[in-house]
């Protein structure tokens, strides 16, 4: 790669701009860094990310493994892991001050418990290495040159620069910097959301959670494992998340008109459901059966699924009909509940779309269609489900394309 302006120009100050910048200025010391951004805030979803304490990535380090948190992207994230991954950047945080801590479920916060600690390292690492954040800098315009670019903003002139990284996030509008030059853009459509549902059978239970509950969308073929959560508006929690991400685009085509079916209990498959509420029946004859509740269903949602099969509360183990029973282990095993549009999940959301992997060389996050042109974070056709994979999105493509440009 040649450098005539001595110069690389960064459009966008989150994650992936700041990660690409601090990277390629540690490289390349005698080169001139420079992000963009249009705001007057940097690295302002880092702030606001995991409810403020920013889930910065993953307790998961085979690649293939996490590739598999991806519902789009996975084949090139899978290869681009074996570059950088989480334990790469956790390494990179300690090495910088930022001490980490692992939660049960696996997602990674700075020890500290706030995104600060992220955001001020990214800001000391920058200043060090004289990266220089240019705000309120909004880009409108990019311009192929022979020997480079050059980067038109709105109110702070041009500069002209040897490579270009677009690290602009998922904002519809920057889209059409890309678009401009000959990009093809993946329409873009919201992942990571809730289900709203409006049905008497959730009433009363909102608050109540199942810590593994199976989930799929009646007539398609995604599905989901994990916790669900019953909110006042519909269902929330990982396991919803988690099919939101992956049928985000179904969803959106049928206009988030949908059957979702639950299975409450996961581990067992029907014919041991059928065996297990008969073995109940058995060792239990003389009790309610709204008092035993089973597989792990919590009291007040298990009288619920009572309810759905018209048992009365007061009935007895004994007094189950072979038709009541049957009737019961088909609501255990696929409830169904109609969906009626989403909300927004507040702790994490993204936008799926983007830039299509087709135009990039995964190898170097480099636009097949213009030399010189990178692409990193949420900008490209990728996101992950929540949990901190989609920063590590933005830390492993920032580094693929810092070395692309810094090693040469
Ligand atoms: C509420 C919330 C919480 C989240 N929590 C987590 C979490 O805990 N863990 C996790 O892994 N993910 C989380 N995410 C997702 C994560 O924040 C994003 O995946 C990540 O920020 C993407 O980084 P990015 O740098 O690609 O884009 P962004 O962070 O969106 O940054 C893009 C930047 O580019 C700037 N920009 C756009 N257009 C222009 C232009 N034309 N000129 C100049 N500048 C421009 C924008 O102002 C912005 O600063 C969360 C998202 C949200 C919304």
């Amino acid at each position: 790669m040649n450098f005539t302006y001595n110069r690389v120009v960064v459009v966008g100050g989150g994650a992936a701009g700041f990660f690409t910048a601090i990277v390629l200025a540690d490289l390349k010391k005698d080169v001139e860094v420079i992000i963009l951004e249009k705001t007057m805030q940097p690295l302002a979803k880092v702030k606001i990310s995991g409810g403020g304490r920013c889930n910065v990535t993953h307790d998961c380090y085979d690649p293939q493994t996490l590739s598999m948190n991806y519902p789009r992207g996975s084949d090139v994230l899978r290869k681009a892991f074996y570059t950088f991954q989480p334990k790469d950047m956790i390494q990179w945080l300690q090495d910088r001050g930022v001490e980490i801590k692992i939660e049960h479920d696996g997602r990674i916060f700075p020890k500290s418990n706030t995104s600060s600690t992220i955001i001020e390292c990214f800001l000391k690492q920058a200043k060090d290495l004289n990266v220089k954040v240019q705000l309120h800098s909004e880009v409108q315009q990019l311009q192929k040159l022979e020997d480079g670019w050059r980067v038109q903003t709105k109110d702070q002139g041009s500069i002209d620069c040897d490579y270009l990284v677009l690290a602009t996030g998922g904002l519809k509008k920057s889209y059409e910097l890309f678009t401009q030059l000959g990009h093809t853009l993946i329409e873009p459509v919201p992942s990571l959301f809730t289900f709203n549902i409006k049905d008497e059978r959730l009433d009363d239970l909102s608050g109540v959670s199942v810590s593994n509950a199976k989930l799929s969308i009646e007539g398609a073929s995604f599905s989901s494992q994990g916790p669900l959560l019953i909110t006042h508006w519909g269902v929330s929690g990982p396991g919803v998340l988690r099919l939101s991400a992956f049928a985000a685009r179904y969803l959106h085509d049928s206009d988030y008109d949908a059957t979702l079916c639950v299975n409450w209990a996961p581990q067992y498959a029907e014919h041991e459901v059928r065996e297990s509420l008969l073995s109940l029946k058995k060792e239990n004859s003389a009790k309610p059966i709204a008092y035993t509740p089973a597989f792990g269903i919590p009291k007040n949602l298990w009288k619920k699924l009572l309810e759905f099969c018209h048992i009365f509360e007061d009935k007895l183990w004994a007094h189950l009909s072979k038709q009541e029973l049957h009737q019961l282990v088909q609501v255990i095993v696929k409830s169904q509940f109609k969906i009626q549009g989403k909300s927004t999940n507040k702790d994490e959301f993204v936008t799926c779309g983007g830039v299509s992997w087709k135009e990039v060389d995964h190898k170097t996050m480099e636009s097949k269609v213009c030399k010189g042109l990178f692409f990193v974070g949420e900008v490209l056709d990728s996101d992950g489900v929540t949990g901190g994979f989609n920063f590590q999105n933005a830390w492993t493509t920032a580094w693929i394309a810092a070395h692309a440009i810094g090693d040469s």
